[in-house]
């Protein structure tokens, strides 16, 4: 009898291959993400684990035998969702997965933007140490207002860090009902509202039409000045352009980036004439607990999908709706 078929499409933790191999799947990776490569190398499959590389309609077509797409990650901008519902063809995430690993980056990017980290470092091995009080001033975590942009997954794993650091959080989610955000105890608010008080401001939104270029001139425009933006969702989500304006014009502190609006960014990208801005390569999920977690909950949604539907988290499902 045929093999199930899995193509691997980018590099994961091994956990996730070894699954699937006990369960004598035929598991191979892919490293070449040419579309025409792609097409050939994908007609045959029963599954993909996905990385980040982009499948669209035209690719897609060609996968004759495909049943499932199983996202190593959650967000799933590059997959052409709307292929897999007409086709009937299964879109997984890792939901449980990510959000402590990214929650901690976000933790990260404000205490490494607050706390003159380099530049003390720096002070140290120049022989400088008596100078320490010559250093800009740095401040606490403590009673700093926070607001958070989507309350889902990484949105509530953020708030309980901020939390843990005596800081008043605040979350714009509209599709959240207020008591759930209260619930947490944390403080509902509206868009601008909330801009024009936070100290720092970070984003957990999915990446959409309705969320592209969400924070832009206008927003920045509320923000106050020593307000510190952080961006671990999408990028587009932040308008690139607009937020490099707002740091050269010292409009606000400083930003944490780990998402591009193209990614690698560009060599001659502006932002890397700025020093008011900490950049990541999009490896705030990438820590090895997390990547073992994504690999071992991506191939079980492959795995339980076509062999034992009763024992799949439905949750991960993004399109159960469709199939
Ligand atoms: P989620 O679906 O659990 O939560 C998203 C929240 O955003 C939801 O509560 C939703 O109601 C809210 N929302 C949607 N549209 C909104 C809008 N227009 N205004 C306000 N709120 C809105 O998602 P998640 O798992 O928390 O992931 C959040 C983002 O983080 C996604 O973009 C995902 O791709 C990204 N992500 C990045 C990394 C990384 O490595 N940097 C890792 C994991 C996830």
């Amino acid at each position: 009898m045929n093999k199930i078929k899995v193509a691997i499409l980018g590099m994961v933790h091994q956990k996730g291959l070894d699954f699937l191999r006990q369960k004598d799947f035929e598991v191979f990776e892919v490293k070449n993400f040419e579309p025409e490569y792609l097409k050939e190398k994908l007609e045959f499959v029963d599954g993909i684990l996905l990385r980040t590389s982009k499948l669209d309609k035209n690719i897609l077509k060609n996968c004759s035998k495909l049943k499932i797409i199983s996202r190593h990650g959650v967000g799933y901008d590059n997959v052409d969702a709307d292929y897999l519902n007409q086709k009937k063809i299964a879109l997984g995430i890792t939901s449980k997965s990510n959000a402590v690993s990214v929650a901690e980056h976000v933790m990260t990017f404000f205490m490494y933007l607050t706390k003159n980290l380099s530049t003390s470092d720096k002070l140290v091995r120049d022989g400088n140490f008596k100078k320490k009080s010559e250093l800009p001033d740095f401040f606490e975590l403590y009673e700093k207002k926070v607001l958070i942009f989507g309350f889902g997954r990484i949105g509530k794993e953020v708030a309980k860090r901020c939390h843990g650091f005596g800081m008043k959080v605040y979350v714009y989610d509209p599709f959240l009902d207020n008591n759930v955000i209260e619930e947490h105890n944390c403080i509902p608010t509206g868009k601008k509202e909330g801009l024009s008080l936070a100290d720092y401001i970070t984003i957990h939104l999915p990446l959409n039409e309705d969320t592209k270029n969400f924070i832009s001139k206008t927003e920045f425009n509320v923000m106050k000045k020593n307000s510190i933006v952080i961006n671990t969702s999408r990028g587009g989500i932040i308008n690139e352009i607009d937020l490099y304006q707002a740091l050269n014009e010292k409009m606000i502190k400083s930003a944490g980036i780990d998402v591009f609006e193209s990614e690698p960014p560009d060599p001659n990208h502006p932002f890397f004439k700025l020093e008011n801005i900490l950049l990541t390569p999009h490896n705030a999920a990438l820590t090895l607990e997390c990547r073992m977690r994504m690999s071992q909950e991506a191939a079980e949604n492959i795995y339980f999908y076509l062999k034992e539907k009763n024992k799949l988290n439905y949750e991960n499902l993004v399109n159960k709706n469709y199939l």
